[in-house]
């Protein structure tokens, strides 16, 4: 359920509501908007079935949410949610771009990337220090020492640090090094994990899963901002379909949903949505076009020797010219 405050309400008609909800063994999520309060009211199914706020005063209505999520849900909060990473926003006017190799490998090699994304407009650098691999026998990721490197590179060059975290237990080391949280489409439904992050500090890009419809993406989302952190951001990066030409399918048609459905800023990842270099700069393309807020894309000064994920990771030059084409689009958009 959600309450929204009217208008005119008053700090102490707030405060009384939300003593009334906690009486009754619940929890409030404030929204304050620059119209009006709305207070989400979370928990137990029953008991705010048993709830009546509707005639206490500054109320102007409560509504019954019957989809599950309701932080993440538009209803709850109308106006788009803009995330600050340390002074960079995610799902404002400006686009987020977040570039970098698939896996940290050495110093070289995320220094010559940071450098050449920096210069081509990014504001973020991705790299993977843990690496959720299909086979056990594929490069795991450097682990501490590439999450060292991302914050020397990142810092180097002003990059904000996007990584993956793979385990509840790393939410205080990933922290230790990273802007924001990745958690991997292989683990989306992985509810500890959700909840971990969600108790943490940091912005989380939560990607969607291999097989996850929309609405159980947004409410993994909701799991992470039940738990109190607010600053998630969705990453569209392609569904598993009966298409084999395409490492995924990536599915466009997201963005439009999530912006419905959800306040939370989106950004698309044409890299793994297609899994073929040749069709990121495209699909990016599109991605601006269909309204997302940003893009995450691989880049690898020599993707012919990248431990992983080369054949869908752009050389600089290509990035480059991503992004000089992606402008176009943003400005056509009314965007930057
Ligand atoms: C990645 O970003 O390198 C990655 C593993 O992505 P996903 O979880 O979307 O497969
Ligand atoms: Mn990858």
């Amino acid at each position: 359920m959600i309450v929204v405050m009217s208008r005119s309400a008053t700090e102490e008609n707030l405060k009384n509501v939300e003593k009334r909800i906690e009486s009754f063994g619940l929890k409030c999520h404030l929204s304050v908007g620059e119209q009006r309060t709305i207070v989400g009211v979370i928990g137990d199914k029953k008991k705010i079935g048993e709830l009546e706020m509707g005639a206490m005063e500054g109320v102007e209505k409560t509504v019954r949410i019957t989809e599950k999520y309701k932080l993440v849900s538009r209803e709850f909060k109308p106006e788009n949610t803009v995330v600050d990473v340390r002074g960079v926003k995610i799902g404002g006017e400006e686009l987020a771009v977040i570039a970098g190799p698939c896996s940290v490998e050495s110093r070289e090699q995320l220094r010559e990337t940071a450098e050449a994304v920096k210069n081509a407009g990014a504001q973020f650098l991705r790299g993977g220090a843990f690496k959720p691999r299909t086979s056990p026998y594929d490069f795991q990721g450097l682990a501490e020492e590439g999450l060292k490197l991302l914050r020397e590179i990142g810092d180097e060059y002003d990059l904000r640090v996007v990584t993956e975290i793979v385990d509840v237990n790393d939410v205080e080391l990933v922290s230790k090094y990273a802007d924001v949280l990745q958690i991997g489409a292989r683990n989306m439904q992985n509810f500890r994990l959700l909840q971990a992050v969600g108790k943490g500090n940091k912005p989380v890009l939560l990607k969607r899963g291999l097989a996850a419809t929309i609405s159980e993406w947004l409410n993994a989302a909701e799991y992470i901002m039940s738990e109190g952190n607010d600053d998630v951001i969705f990453c569209e990066r392609g569904i598993r379909t009966y298409e084999t030409f395409t490492r995924n399918t990536l599915d466009l048609s997201a963005v439009v949903a999530i912006k419905e459905q959800s306040h939370l800023p989106i950004i698309v990842d044409p890299s793994h949505g297609t899994g073929r270099w040749q069709m990121v700069q495209p699909m990016a393309r599109a991605a601006i076009a269909a309204g997302a807020d940003g893009l995450i894309v691989e880049v690898h000064p020599h993707p012919e020797v990248a431990l992983s994920d080369g054949d869908q990771s752009l050389k600089p030059k290509h990035f480059k010219a991503m992004m000089e084409d992606v402008k176009k689009i943003a400005s056509a958009m009314g965007r930057k």
